[in-house]
């Protein structure tokens, strides 16, 4: 892609490393986009009507991906690195009226980066807009497919406005699209206080249980808001009690294991059985029921054990 060959005329510094990794990993990315809608080991013969039908929105999809790249030209040279408090109110803001439901922030450890991949910076922005719950509980369905690519779609060109409005304002920013990110978000989603990742492996949250997209913005903004919380640290005691993702997932593509290290159970899902049915998020009991019943529910339960 020609916008590579700018970017590394524009940062012909510490950063071309980082670009030549993002140029890799877009366009593997973007490949199997395109790719999927004719690869047979990938498109189930029930699916291909859907697939069809929402063609434009993967294409879409494969566009914005590539728009997070071609947008970094858009950074200014010498970006400013601090934000007061009003502007990020008014991020938030601007945040919410275009769709975006939560904002929070973070650091990102270098361990939730994917390997071979990079970001320009390691202060993170995430971004959670809510999947509909319909679509979800009529799952496995053609209509719970469509939505879960449409709000792909949607988030992914709201994540790069987003970007824009802080270039704009003389912030530098890396958008990461949601259906192809380049570091494991449900984990910078735990670590931003906003949920917990739980046992079929999605992020947790008290407003949406397991349904909502996520991705991110890496900036030069040094002093994000970052707030520490272990509010959700609960959810994994309550998923050894519950399993209901694991034993109604028709594939059982779910796998236990025991860490030799820690004796802790590791779950896993069997990437070639599963097939993104969406059975798992709609069984899972934080779909089921609201959160704070759950919690109040669970913590009455351990008081009356113990
Ligand atoms: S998406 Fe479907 S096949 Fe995949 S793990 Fe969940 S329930 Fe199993
Ligand atoms: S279904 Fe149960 S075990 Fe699975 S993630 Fe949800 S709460 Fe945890």
């Amino acid at each position: 892609m020609a916008i590579f060959t700018e970017l590394k005329t524009k940062y012909a510094d510490y950063r071309l490393n980082k670009i030549n990794k993002l140029e890799n990993s877009i366009t593997n990315q973007i490949g199997s986009i395109k790719a999927a809608p004719t690869s047979p080991n990938k498109v189930m013969p029930d699916k291909l009507e859907i697939t069809l039908k929402t063609l434009p929105k993967q294409l879409s999809i494969a566009k914005n991906m590539e728009n997070t790249v071609k947008t970094l030209k858009h950074n200014p040279s010498d970006p400013k690195s601090t934000a007061k408090s009003e502007f990020i109110r008014k991020f938030e803001d601007y945040a919410h009226s275009i769709g975006m439901d939560k904002v929070s922030y973070s650091k990102v450890p270098q361990e939730l980066i994917f390997k071979d991949k990079s970001i320009l910076f390691d202060n993170a922005i995430i971004l959670i807009s809510e999947m509909d719950k319909n679509s979800v509980d009529m799952a496995p369905s053609p209509q719970t497919q469509e939505m879960g690519i449409v709000t792909y779609d949607d988030h992914g060109k709201k994540t790069n406005q987003l970007a824009e409005f802080l270039r704009e304002r003389g912030y530098a920013s890396h958008a990461s699209h949601p259906a192809g990110g380049v570091v494991i978000y449900t984990w910078l989603a735990q670590n931003a206080g906003l949920g917990h990742v739980g046992k079929h492996g999605m992020l947790i949250t008290p407003e949406f249980g397991p349904r909502q997209r996520i991705s991110a913005i890496f900036t030069s903004i040094n002093n994000l808001p970052i707030e520490e919380s272990d509010n959700h640290s609960w959810i994994p005691n309550f998923c050894e009690k519950c399993k209901r993702c694991i034993n109604n997932c028709p594939e059982n593509a779910f796998v236990e294991d025991k860490s030799s290290e820690t004796g802790e159970t590791m779950t896993r899902v069997i990437k070639d059985l599963c097939h993104g049915c969406t059975i798992c998020m709609k069984e899972c009991s934080f779909n089921k029921r609201e959160y704070a019943q759950i919690k109040s529910k669970f913590q009455n339960l351990k008081n009356r054990i113990i």
